[in-house]
Order: C-alpha cells, then structure tokens, then sequence
C-alpha cells in the first residue's frame, strides 16, 4: 500500500447510503430532518494519556466513536454522521485493520455513518479526534435544565471502569497481579475498553427528563456540572447508588470511590419530575437498561451524598480533571 490516499480508501472508505457526499470529496454533504437542530461534539484521544498503547485496536476504534455517541446522547440527539482525523506514528496495516473494524462496527450500530476526516503521521504516537453529528429537537436536555425536586436517575451500573483502570495501571507499572485480581480485570476491562454508548436511552429522554450529562469524569463531577449550570443543589443516597456486580465484594470505600469518582463511564445521569418515574422505569425496560433512581435536586446548592442511616458522608472522591 502506497500511502495516505490508499489508506483512506482501504480502512476509511465505505458506502454510506445516508449522505449525498461522503469520503473523498472536499467537504462532506448530508441531510438533517426538515425542523431539527444540528448537535455536534468531538473528543481527542492520545496515545499514553487517554488510552494504553498496547489496547486492543479493535477496542480503540470502538471507544474512540463511542465516548463521542455518549455526548450526543447526553443531548438526546439522533446520530446523523461523524469525521475521523488520525495521526500515526507508522503504517501498520494489522493495526488499521482491526482499529476501522470497531469503528466501522459501532457506527453501524447507531446509524453513524463515517462521512469524512483527516490522515496524517505523527511524530509523537497515536492521535485520534472524533467529530459526531446528531439532530435534536427543543426541548433541549442541556445541563442547566435540572428542577428543584427532579429526581436524579442513573443508567446501568457504575464502578468497574475505574477498577479496571486501576488495575491496568499497575499492570504498566510492572506490578504483578495475584489471581484474583487477574480474573477481576478480566470481568470489569471491557467497561473501560469497549463502553456501551446510551445513544437509545438518550433519544427516549426527550420530553421526559430535564437535564442530562453522560459520565464521564465520575459521577460527582459530572452531577457537579448540572448543579452548576442549573444552580441548584443535591442530595444522593449511597445505598441506592447503582454498583457494577463484579466490584460489589471489594472494601466498601473502595467501591464507593470508583462509584462516586470513577470516570469512564459512559452511563447517563439525568433528572426528571417524580410524575415520571414510571415512564422513565418503562423506557428503561424496553430498552433492556437499568435505569436507578439515586437522590434528587435540591434548592439549597451543594451536592450531598448520604449513607443509609442518612448521615452524610464526607472526604467525597472527586473525578478526573486533566490540569488539576
Ligand atoms: P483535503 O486535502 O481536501 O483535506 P484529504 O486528502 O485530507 O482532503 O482527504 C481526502 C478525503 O478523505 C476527504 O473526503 C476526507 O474527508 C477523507 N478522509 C481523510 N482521512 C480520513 C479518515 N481518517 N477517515 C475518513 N475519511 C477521511
Ligand atoms: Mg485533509
């Protein structure tokens, strides 16, 4: 294979029947449904700082997509088309292979189709930036909707990405790990490598819940972010808190930590008026999602996490910020 332009037909080329101009031309051109607004949102993943650079590339390709389709279902939004720049440091065909598999397979998935990107070397390891696009229509599930008395709902379980994380990094460090926690990683790695994206749960939101953030620097910070935005305050019960099941036997603030501060998540959390819990717990189960309702908005801002006997707990863990 010669070069870039051969790359891009090769791994980055396929139909796509929804677009009126795909990869290969200037620009890409599509449709968004007569009425709607266009959402869109993009993501960077480095080599060494958002991924390991011995993950499975079938895995990288999935998540890279992934993370993005979260944000557009943190927004409710219909996928209508993403962009893939990518810098790499050599040509590895093995690699490209199984990287645009994931890729390809994921957006098959959500009706994404892949419209358009940029391909270029990078001196300093693997770059990845993913552009998505989506339609939405008002009312929007923006963060600064919550309402005083919504209760705060969370999708799927919460937990194993973190430990998975962790796990891995001491793997890097050159720890070894005794059999328990090898078997531990094994059940909990694809939470981290290959997240489900709620793009369904998001759509079927719409008109239902008021502010909606996918979770993906922990739960806490990422509440955090509505509170703000929407100047309110909450209260959350640990006891009601969705645990990942193959973490559920670790100490128990240990297990809190990677619930309330894990990031990586990719579940949503929202809030929504009590008078629709039902139809919140119906949604849920026709799309096979456990949806768990965890606390509610206050008036009173600051955000209050407490025990069953409801004492509050304090020394909360904070999720990830790049710069801190
Ligand atoms: P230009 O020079 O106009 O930016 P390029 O030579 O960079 O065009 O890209 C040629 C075509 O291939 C464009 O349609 C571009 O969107 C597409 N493309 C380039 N890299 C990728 C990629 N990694 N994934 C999908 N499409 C790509
Ligand atoms: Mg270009």
């Amino acid at each position: 294979m010669s070069g870039e332009f051969d790359l891009i037909r090769q791994y980055f080329t396929r139909k796509t029947p929804a677009v009126s101009v795909g990869v290969g031309d200037d620009c890409a051109v599509f449709n968004v449904p007569a009425g709607t607004q266009l959402a869109t949102s993009t993501d960077l993943l480095l080599e060494g700082r958002h991924f390991f650079s011995d993950v499975s590339p079938y895995a990288l390709g999935h998540k890279a997509l992934a993370v993005n389709l979260s944000d557009l279902a943190a927004m409710g939004a219909k996928p209508a088309g993403c962009l893939l720049g990518i810098g790499l440091p050599e040509l590895d065909n093995k690699w490209l292979e199984a990287f645009s598999a994931g890729f390809y397979d994921l957006a098959n998935k959500h009706a994404c189709p892949l419209i358009g990107g940029d391909t270029t070397r990078s001196e300093q390891g693997i770059v990845i930036s993913v552009t998505v696009f989506g339609s939405v229509t008002p009312p929007l599930l923006t963060r600064s909707s919550a309402k005083e008395n919504d209760d705060i709902w969370v999708s799927g379980n919460l937990g194993a990405a973190d430990v998975a994380l962790s796990l891995l990094m001491r793997l890097n460090r050159g720890q070894v790990l005794d059999k328990a926690e090898t078997a531990l990683l094994e059940k909990t790695r694809s939470c981290l490598e290959t997240p489900i994206p709620r793009v369904e749960l998001g759509m079927s939101l719409h008109n239902l819940a008021h502010a909606v953030i996918d979770i993906s620097d922990g739960l806490l910070q990422d509440l955090g972010h509505i509170l703000k935005a929407s100047a309110k305050g909450a209260v959350l019960y640990a006891s009601q808190l969705p645990v990942n099941p193959f973490i559920a036997g670790l100490d128990q603030e240990a297990v809190l930590k990677a619930v309330l501060g894990g990031g990586d998540v990719y579940e949503l959390c929202f809030t929504a008026p009590p008078a629709v819990r039902d139809r919140i717990l119906q949604k849920g189960s026709e799309l096979g999602i456990p949806v768990s309702r965890v606390g509610s908005i206050t008036a009173e801002t600051g955000l209050k996490v407490l025990n069953e006997d409801l004492i509050e707990i304090h020394n909360l863990p904070y999720g990830f910020d790049h710069f801190r």
